[in-house]
């Protein structure tokens, strides 16, 4: 995949900036709310309708500010085309039935989002689809899930809530030529951190409600990737009605321009937020790759040479009074990648569907809060977090 030209930083400042006549041209980006569009001819509707001529027809089959969009991410993930979507499961959904017949078989890290665990687990069986659940972070347990009849390998590059990082290009290599696609949720990361291309993933998928977005106002996802797995996702979704909406796409647009800012900063204040919770006394634990003490602390650093973005966990005695002493500074809400800092609950949300035990097994704790870390001044933030520590 050859690298874009320009900076990320640079492509997503001027994400918008579309093809116009001469003459003066409109600088930011107009929303075209019009569900459709009118031609002057027969020749000119067969042009659009053919697909020879990329012109908007029918909202459905995307709109100029979703078109704008998708040019966009493609070029911040270095891929051919991009897809985007009403939400992150519609792109995951789209991704994953453009690839996936009835017989198939689908490797998937065990740790996924839990709505995708659940796309896996519970609907693509109804259509004769079958998905082995592994720790995407053993090699030998993911080449061990592999069979003649796997079409799809399904990571994370950062996973919720514990922050664990499989190693891509090994996995790439172990599923190169066996007919099997690399598919890729960027979501945590997103591409100012980290490119799924670049590492061997066919497909990129995010949930742009997040960092692409940034700012808890816009809902949709995207499915990024070689030109024709990308027509055929755009085929599924078209036909399954998952449209991205305009004003969605056109706030987008708006957040994904200081991309390459924020996530300099998110990455920067996490790394600060993890250094100081890890040697406070009332944390049991901190999960953030960049402490020695994760476990794929080495191959992150080498993956992630310029920071792992916004997220982090830890597992603080007391949590319920912690969280009780941030009220109305720092907000426990079930999301992730504000631009302010916020807490999420994962016992009690994202992993509440999960049996007790196995909760437990797998680290989550009733203490567990995980931290969505925002922008904002860095001794303003800890100075906040320190006193809730010491309350
Ligand atoms: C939020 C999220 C999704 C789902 O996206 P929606 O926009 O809520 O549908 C998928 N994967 C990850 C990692 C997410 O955080």
């Amino acid at each position: 995949m050859p690298r874009p030209p320009y900076d990320l930083t640079t492509l997503a400042a001027r994400a918008g900036e579309g093809a116009w006549p001469p003459g003066s041209v409109p600088l930011a980006e107009p929303i075209y709310q019009s569900t459709v569009y009118a031609f002057p001819d027969l020749d000119a509707l067969e042009r659009a309708m053919s697909g020879e001529e990329s012109a908007p027809f029918y909202y459905r089959n995307g709109t100029p500010n979703a078109a704008t969009l998708e040019r966009a991410l493609a070029a911040l993930e270095g891929t051919e085309a991009a897809l985007v979507a009403a939400s992150g499961m519609a792109a995951i959904s789209a991704a994953l039935l453009s690839v996936l017949a009835a017989g198939d078989h689908v490797v998937a890290d065990a740790r996924v989002y839990g709505v995708t665990y659940a796309l896996l687990a519970e609907e693509l069986p109804r259509l004769g689809i079958r998905t082995t659940f592994v720790d995407a972070c053993d090699l030998e347990a993911v080449e061990a899930a592999l069979r003649p009849e796997t079409r799809l390998l399904h990571v994370e590059s950062l996973t919720n809530p514990l922050l664990t990082v499989p190693d891509l290009p090994r996995l790439a290599e172990r599923v190169r030529g066996r007919g099997v696609l690399l598919s890729v949720d960027n979501t945590f990361a997103s591409p100012a951190v980290f490119r799924p291309a670049e590492h061997g993933a066919d497909l990129v998928t995010h949930s742009v409600s997040k960092y692409l977005s940034g700012h808890s106002n816009a809902f949709g996802g995207v499915v990024c990737g070689r030109a024709d797995l990308v027509a055929a996702a755009r085929t599924r979704l078209t036909r399954l009605g998952g449209t991205m909406s305009t004003f969605d796409a056109w706030m987008t647009l708006q957040g994904l321009k200081t991309l390459g800012l924020r996530m300099r900063a998110h990455s920067g204040n996490a790394q600060a937020v993890a250094d100081v919770l890890a040697n406070h006394p009332r944390v049991r634990a901190v999960y953030h790759p960049g402490l020695s003490g994760h476990p794929q602390f080495e191959r992150a650093a080498e993956l992630f040479p310029h920071g792992f973005g916004g997220m982090l966990a830890a597992d603080i005695a007391d949590a319920p009074a912690f969280v009780r002493a941030l009220a109305g500074r720092i907000p426990l809400a079930p999301s992730l990648a504000d631009v302010v800092t916020t807490l999420s609950w994962p016992w009690g949300t994202s992993h509440r569907a999960l049996p007790e035990a196995e909760r437990r097994r797998l680290g989550i704790t009733p203490g567990l809060l995980r931290f969505s870390v925002g922008i904002e001044d860095i001794g303003d933030l800890l100075g906040e977090l320190e006193e809730a520590l010491a309350g």
